[in-house]
């Protein structure tokens, strides 16, 4: 079919005949959750493939976010960035924590070490950074302003599933506390899921306690918890999709490659720097003043033709909803996350993404940047 829709991602999803084996091994053991068979394995397994040591699985991202900041007891005010999906800051709203919002880094999209260091007050307690798009936060400064201060760090790498550090470790490994999303969108998923990644085993302990109520047996209850497990049709899912994952990473990097080639040369545009060990989750574009169309234009007009791209992160937290009223917008202190968010747009990418879809939806950028260009169209 010729105008297909097609939508800025599309779940990793093994045939479904992969599938009955464990849920067949699910019915044989009747153990549909609480560390049943496949959360242990999943468990063992993930932390294995992304070479870390202490990973709790989670229901959602959310719920983990949430339980990372209840473990590590955080009060007051967190910075964090603006720049982000809004359960970043909602996970701060539920704990009662006051979000304190400061400026990206131009070029990352990530939270800027010396503006997160200029807004610390004395009600601050901790800092919460987003890998933005599975790219790599400054973990080294942002490290460097924690420990000066004495603040806690906690990541929210819910982009950032198999991101590597400079050094080429987990980039999971950074922060008291890093928290993963394995939601149907992002790069790995378990239909709904997450994790958090502790540095040591106490730790991890502590939030599988959290978990789960506070039990830490049949009949004690030591904190008061929530229920944030990940059931066993979950985690058995998860098995089968680290089975693919590779692969479809590999796809995401062609997919990111094509498109690199392809927009190189088109004037207007700018693309984000590739990054050593990134997990290729987004393609975010930067439509500038130079390019004919408005960002808006050029979403309106892909979307015209069935091209379904997001203005991932547009509008920035700060203006929605709770956030609005917390922020003085008249004269906004992140005017850079700002800029690029009336400037940015999301393009399709995941793993059965056809080079031959690439090049239609490359084709409307290339046909955009033709527009006559006395006026900026919308
Ligand atoms: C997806 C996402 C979350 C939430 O994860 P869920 O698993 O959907 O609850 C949190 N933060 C960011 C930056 C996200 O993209």
């Amino acid at each position: 079919m010729k105008n297909k829709v097609i939508t800025v991602t599309s779940p990793l999803l093994p045939p479904l005949e992969q599938f009955i084996p464990y849920l067949e091994q699910i019915w044989a053991s009747k153990q549909l959750t609480n560390n049943g068979q496949f959360h242990q394995q999943l468990e063992v397994a993930l932390a294995t493939y992304l070479g870390v040591e202490h990973l709790s699985l989670f229901a959602n991202g959310t719920l983990a976010l949430i339980t990372a900041l209840q473990a590590l007891h955080v009060q007051g005010e967190v910075i964090t960035t603006p720049y982000s999906f809004v359960a970043t800051a909602h996970a701060l709203l539920w704990n009662r924590l006051t979000p304190v919002f400061v400026d990206v880094d131009e070029d990352t999209f990530n939270l800027d070490p010396a503006a997160v260091e200029a807004a610390i007050t004395p009600r601050t307690t901790a800092i919460m950074p987003v890998h933005c798009y599975g790219r790599a936060c400054d973990v080294e400064a942002l490290k460097a302003v924690a420990d000066r201060h004495g603040l806690k760090l906690i990541y929210d790498a819910a982009h950032a599933f198999g991101v590597k550090d400079d050094a080429g470790g987990s980039i999971l490994r950074h922060g008291d506390l890093s928290v993963l999303s394995l939601h149907a969108t992002k790069v790995f998923n378990t239909f709904e899921g997450g994790a958090i990644i502790s540095p040591d085993a106490a730790t991890k302990q502590h939030i599988d306690h959290l978990r789960n109520f506070g039990f830490t047996d049949e009949v004690t209850v030591v904190t008061p918890g929530i229920n944030g497990k990940m059931s066993e049709i979950n985690a058995a899912f998860g098995m089968l999709q680290l089975q693919h994952i590779d692969a479809a990473l590999q796809r995401r990097q062609e997919v990111d490659g094509l498109y690199r080639e392809l927009l190189a040369d088109v004037p207007g545009l700018r693309l984000k720097v590739r990054q050593k060990g990134s997990n290729y989750s987004y393609f975010p574009v930067l439509v500038g003043d130079d390019y004919p169309l408005t960002r808006d234009g050029l979403y309106q007009r892909l979307r015209d033709q069935q091209i379904h791209a997001r203005r991932y992160f547009y509008p920035l937290i700060t203006e929605m909803g709770p956030y609005r009223e917390m922020s003085d917008l008249r004269e906004p202190p992140w005017p850079r996350a700002q800029k690029i968010a009336s400037q940015v747009v999301c393009l399709p990418i995941y793993p059965d993404l056809a080079a031959e879809d690439v090049a239609r939806i490359v084709a409307i950028v290339r046909e955009g940047a033709l527009v006559n260009r006395v006026r900026k169209v919308s």
